[in-house]
């Protein structure tokens, strides 16, 4: 029997795998795909182009330390800076978020003027010491005790109170740009980035996904050579070092439960592998199917599959093979091929493009975000050649306007091209071929259901404690020795690694309470 099987090989569970296994755990990975990582993996799409099937760029999980601390580096994890982390085109102009702060301000003042470079001087240096506590938040279990600790002194350097704190924090992405800067084009960059997440920054509470992109000028995102999934490649090589077994392309059919807690999983093979504990790094309703929602209390149950908010989709993306690379009018020698392609004419258009979201239509006109990274890893396109990411929101999986989404999926991809294509005129013509990702695409390939690539709404009322709904936001569930792990976990969506580590933790405080016999007699939930 083993210690823990855990479901899904995305990286949030095999960050957990590895902290299982370095504890001294009998660990077994199950995943239906034939690649590790799940929404972090690259493949060969085209020959001599490796491509991401999901994320692309690396932001949180490079100020969590896991990298450091599993060694990452040693099992062939190399990270190459995205500096500038930003670059937002306005037809001969463009704003350059360098990671240097003065060099960031610098650009903005040669575009929206002095007044609003220092004003985000300020912003930059209030938001994101207010961010590294937000984020030592994001790194611990969502407990009262923990969010209390790591988040009671927020915003007191900059001198406010808890009620004005409250406020800035409760408030629209939107409406914090309009306290503080002047120049749409650099509130509408600013927006767009923070509307990554999924919800749009014109809804309430919404403030701090702008407010974070401020870290990025204390450390820079990053691309790991060969593709993102390198890093799962990396935490499965590390995995397996450390004695776990890793399963791929034989996922979990069923996971079965015996005497009022989890016993196993049968994969589809029809192989049965006993554990006394079960982690699931799937979707968290995937999980309770396959548990059988029977399984569980059925109050429980009803509350859970009528509150949890899937929504209906964020956005899709285009993979391109290309002769070349964007060229913007506003270039900056280059370094804008390093940074995040931020291409959003204004803020209007941001909210057009959710508006035909909740109209249940494609997106008229997307806005995009592109990455280049094959301007400077050689790895993942052919000599000569590269590798372009065009990712564009908002999309809804559901179409209202009977369309289906197989037989729009070029349509709509072509819409994302010729988006950069109006910010890079001539880009268009340099692509050679295109693989298209429709919200259906992403259900289908990755198991993101509804193409909710954060599994589950990253809106407040599914955050910290309340994701994804309070009774679960312990990693723990109402069966004995069944966890939970993944973007449906706190803190989320995204490529981050903290949901395992803090779920690892989790599971081996209830071990260490049952004297390693791995029955977690009553659960504590806070
Ligand atoms: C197109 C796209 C672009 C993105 N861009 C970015 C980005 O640039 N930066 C960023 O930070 N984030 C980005 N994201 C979001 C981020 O990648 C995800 O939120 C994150 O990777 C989720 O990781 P996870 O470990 O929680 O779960 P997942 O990656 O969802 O992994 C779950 C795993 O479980 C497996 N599974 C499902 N059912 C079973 C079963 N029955 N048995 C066994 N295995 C099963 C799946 O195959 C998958 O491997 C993007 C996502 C997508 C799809």
């Amino acid at each position: 029997m083993r210690d823990v099987v855990i479901v899904g090989a995305g990286h949030n569970a095999l960050v957990a795998a590895c902290y299982l296994a370095r504890a001294g755990l009998d660990v077994e990975v199950v995943e239906r795909r034939d690649v590790v990582g799940g929404a972090v993996s690259t493949v060969e799409r085209f020959p001599g182009y490796r491509m991401d099937v999901g994320s692309s760029a690396h932001i949180m999980v490079r100020h969590t330390g896991i990298v450091e601390d599993l060694d990452l580096a040693a099992v062939g994890l190399e990270y190459q800076d995205l500096d500038p982390w930003g670059f937002a085109p306005f037809g001969d102009e463009a704003i350059a978020f360098h990671v240097d702060l003065d060099d960031a301000c610098q650009s903005i003042a040669a575009v929206c003027g002095d007044r609003d470079a220092t004003a985000y001087h300020a912003f930059v240096t209030d938001w994101s010491a207010r961010n590294m506590k937000v984020f030592d938040a994001f790194q611990d279990p969502p407990t009262g005790r923990n969010l209390g600790r790591h988040l009671w002194n927020v915003g007191r350097g900059a001198g406010l109170d808890g009620m004005e704190l409250s406020r800035q924090f409760l408030t629209s992405g939107d409406a914090l740009l309009d306290e503080h800067f002047d120049d749409e084009r650099l509130k509408t960059a600013l927006a767009w980035m923070g509307a990554q997440s999924g919800p749009p920054t014109h809804e309430v509470a919404t403030a701090d996904l702008v407010g974070w992109n401020t870290v990025m000028h204390r450390l820079p995102p990053g691309h790991p050579v060969g593709g993102s999934g390198m890093l799962s490649v990396a935490l499965a090589r590390r995995f397996e070092a450390l004695g776990g077994t890793l399963r791929l392309a034989d996922g979990a059919a069923r996971i079965h439960a015996r005497d009022g807690r989890a016993s196993g999983v049968e994969t589809t093979s029809g192989e049965r592998i006993a554990a006394r504990a079960v982690l699931a790094g799937c979707h968290v309703l995937t999980t309770f199917e396959l548990l059988g929602w029977e399984q569980l209390p059925a109050a429980f149950a009803e509350h859970a599959r009528r509150s949890i908010r899937v929504g209906n989709g964020i956005g899709m993306v285009v993979r391109l093979a290309t002769s070349d690379l964007p060229h913007y009018p506003g270039a900056i020698g280059g370094d804008e091929w390093r940074a995040i392609q931020l291409i959003a004419p204004d803020r209007t258009a941001l909210r057009r493009a959710h508006g035909d979201l909740m109209a249940g239509v494609p997106p008229r006109e997307p806005a995009v975000l592109a990455m280049t990274f094959s301007a400077f890893d050689d790895t993942i396109a052919p000599p000569g050649k590269h590798n372009v990411t065009v990712w564009g929101q908002w999309h809804a999986y559901e179409l209202a306007n009977g369309e289906d989404w197989d037989a729009i999926a070029e349509r709509e991809g072509q819409k994302l091209v010729d988006a950069v294509d109006r910010a890079a005129p001539g880009f268009a013509a340099s692509v050679e071929r295109m693989h298209v990702q429709t919200p259906l695409d992403l259900e289908r390939e990755l198991g993101l259901r509804r193409g909710n690539v954060m599994h589950v709404e990253m809106a407040l009322d599914q955050m910290f404690s309340y994701r994804p709904m309070p009774e679960l936001a312990g990693y723990r569930t109402p069966l004995d020795g069944l966890y939970l792990t993944g973007a449906s976990t706190h803190p989320g969506g995204g490529v981050f690694g903290a949901s395992g580590r803090s779920a690892a933790g989790v599971l081996l405080a209830d071990r260490a309470r049952s004297g390693g016999r791995g029955r977690s007699s009553r659960r504590r939930r806070r």
